[in-house]
């Protein structure tokens, strides 16, 4: 029988820097952390070799009496912590007074600091673990600290190491979150003493996610606000045209720490549903300041995960407050020539006025349309006679109300697509997209509104149906159900339906159930209910909606634009497509050199 013994203080320290210290980037963001504690306004990051050579932080924060420079590297040591109460109400970013102690232990470090009022600042080394004397230092006001040879007496972390241009990846992305989270604070990255990204310090967040992700996340930033008691909620979304591959752009922040939360990053998605494409992943940046003691940052050893007193709250005021703001946002994806596609929101507000829809209001649309088509010239409408009060067409009146829409031209391509002239440009809808896209809004209201009508038949139809997918039918009856479809087991995978869905048009009962049943086998694992509901409203709006190729009378087209502002999120199809593309007047205008 093995005896149980204590481990040594160097197994003990290696082992505690296992659980912070993970690769570089962990480095990076410890001191990144200290130095804002310390109230750094610039901070400059120097990386040799992905950081397994050297990591070197500088900053201007407070810095460290030379007399507590032997504890800084202790462990379980800090400045940040007098009682356990205060573990309930963590201001700062660190608290446990570990980080030194472990990177200490795990690499050749020295750490310089000055405190801005002493005449001279002092220096000391950790190696291994062992700490040296503590010397005078003549440097600036502030701390320096380089760590050299990571994980060099741990070889086989050290093996783990992966190239350097990854971990310089890891590290960029750790100091973005922290710049992101901090905009105020000037950062400076090199590697290899060459310069990866001078940040300056600036309030303004626009500018700084521009700065690290380009142009095409700058411009197309959605601002989102909400609260809730002491809970406050801002930052951007990202227009939905700007997806991503992967989830990791979706950046949550609470209390000034970039933090992964599942659930957060979940509502999010929520809010983007039906405007990304599955398998593609929304972009957004929010931050979240609650009472310290609504938080508990102690429960991961490197603080990425937090956990709320109260975690329900949250996701429902992120879900709805991101729902708010795409609704308001106009997400049209606008045509540039040349230059794809992008969406007309404006940099500054996140959103201009949406195109203002038409309906034909009199009986000049039908006339124009045929003249359209057929090739004779058309005839302006009369313009109405201006009376005092009266506004320029599309423009919305004082108060409020819709004023007289502009006159509505409108044009089918290909029996596909739908081409209408509105204020802001020239709109090219794709008809299956939105059709499919209204039925979908109208009939999940319908469902929610317990309104939808069933259409009973006369004579009971029995369907045949793969065995596991007749009891996978009768075991989801109730689903079924709600969608208007009545079925009863007739034995031997035959089930007999007796209603159906009165809003679907197309195909024969037998074709409807057997789709929506093919649709429910189709899973690995179910979703959930509602999900599922939600599935099967989509699978039946996209197969009732009117096809590419089916060609539309002038009546049909000015119905189904008018549906548009009829219903939300009416810019994507259910799946996440576009339903429409702007070209603005103003791009025609340019491609033709009138401006
Ligand atoms: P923690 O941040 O959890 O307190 P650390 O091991 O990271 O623990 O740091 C130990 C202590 O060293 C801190 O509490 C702080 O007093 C001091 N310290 C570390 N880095 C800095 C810095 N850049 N500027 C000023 N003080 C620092
Ligand atoms: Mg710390």
């Amino acid at each position: 029988m093995p005896r149980i013994r204590q481990l040594p203080p160097e197994v003990i320290t290696k082992i505690a820097a296992g659980e912070v210290i993970e690769r570089p980037a962990s480095v990076v963001k410890e001191l990144l952390e200290n130095a804002l504690d310390a109230g750094a306004t610039r901070i400059v990051v120097d990386i040799e070799q992905g950081g397994a050579e050297l990591i070197r932080v500088v900053d201007n924060g407070c810095g460290i009496e030379p007399g507590d420079l032997p504890l800084a590297f202790a462990s379980h040591a800090t400045s940040k912590l007098n009682d356990a109460d205060d573990l309930f109400r963590v201001r700062s970013l660190g608290f446990r007074g570990e980080a030194l102690a472990s990177i200490g232990g795990v690499s050749r470090t020295r750490l310089q600091s000055r405190p801005a009022a002493a005449d001279c600042g002092a220096e000391i080394t950790c190696e291994g673990g062992e700490r040296g004397p503590v010397r005078p230092w003549n440097g600036a006001p502030g701390t320096r600290i380089e760590v050299r040879h990571l994980f060099y007496n741990t070889p086989v972390r050290r093996r783990f190491l992966r190239g350097a241009a990854t971990e310089m990846g890891h590290i960029a992305e750790m100091i973005t979150r922290v710049a992101l989270a901090f905009p105020a604070v000037a950062f400076r990255l090199t590697h290899n003493e060459r310069e990866v990204f001078d940040v300056p310090g600036s309030a303004a967040l626009p500018d700084r996610l521009g700065l690290f992700f380009g142009g095409e996340v700058r411009d197309q930033l959605i601002p989102i606000s909400a609260s809730q008691g002491a809970v406050r909620l801002g930052g951007f979304l990202v227009n939905p045209a700007c997806d991503r591959g992967t989830a990791r752009m979706l950046y949550v922040f609470v209390n000034g720490r970039w933090v992964r939360d599942r659930s957060l990053v979940h509502a999010l998605q929520e809010a983007y549903r039906g405007l990304v494409m599955s398998g593609r992943y929304p972009v957004a940046f929010v931050f979240l300041e609650l009472p310290a003691d609504q938080v508990d940052v102690n429960v991961h050893p490197t603080k990425i995960e937090v956990r709320f007193r109260d975690p329900q709250p949250l996701y429902h005021l992120v879900l709805a407050a991101a729902r708010e703001s795409l609704r308001r946002a106009e997400l049209t994806p606008a045509l540039q020539v040349g230059r794809g596609f992008v969406p007309p929101l404006s940099p500054t507000t996140g959103s201009i006025e949406p195109p203002i829809w038409r309906s034909p209001a009199d009986d000049r649309q039908a006339s124009l349309l045929e003249s359209l088509a057929a090739g004779r010239p058309i005839q302006p409408p009369p313009s109405p006679p201006i009376t005092a009060g009266d506004q320029q067409s599309g423009e919305a009146k004082a108060d409020g109300s819709p004023a007289m829409p502009p006159p509505f031209k409108a044009l089918q391509l290909y029996d596909a697509y739908l081409v209408v002239e509105t204020p802001a440009g020239m709109l090219v809808i794709d008809q299956h997209a939105l059709h499919e896209r209204v039925l979908y809004e109208q009939w999940k209201e319908r469902v929610r509104a317990g309104t939808l009508e069933r259409q009973g038949l006369l004579v009971p139809e029995p369907v045949d149906l793969p065995a596991e997918q007749a009891s996978l039918a009768l075991d989801h009856r109730e689903l079924l159900r709600q969608l208007g479809f009545e079925v009863q087991d007739f034995g031997g995978g035959t089930v007999l339906l007796t209603s159906l869905p009165a809003m679907i048009q197309r195909g024969t009962p037998g074709e409807v159930l057997r789709s929506a049943v093919a649709h429910l086998a189709g899973y690995d694992r179910l979703p959930e209910p509602e999900q599922l509901l939600d599935d099967l409203l989509k699978m039946l709006a996209c197969r009732s909606a009117i096809k590419a190729g089916d060609h539309l009378s002038p009546e049909e087209i000015a119905a189904l634009v008018e549906q548009r502002h009829l219903a939300d999120d009416t810019h994507h199809c259910p799946h996440g497509r576009p339903t429409a593309l702007l070209l603005s007047k103003q791009e025609l205008d340019r491609q033709f050199k009138r401006i």
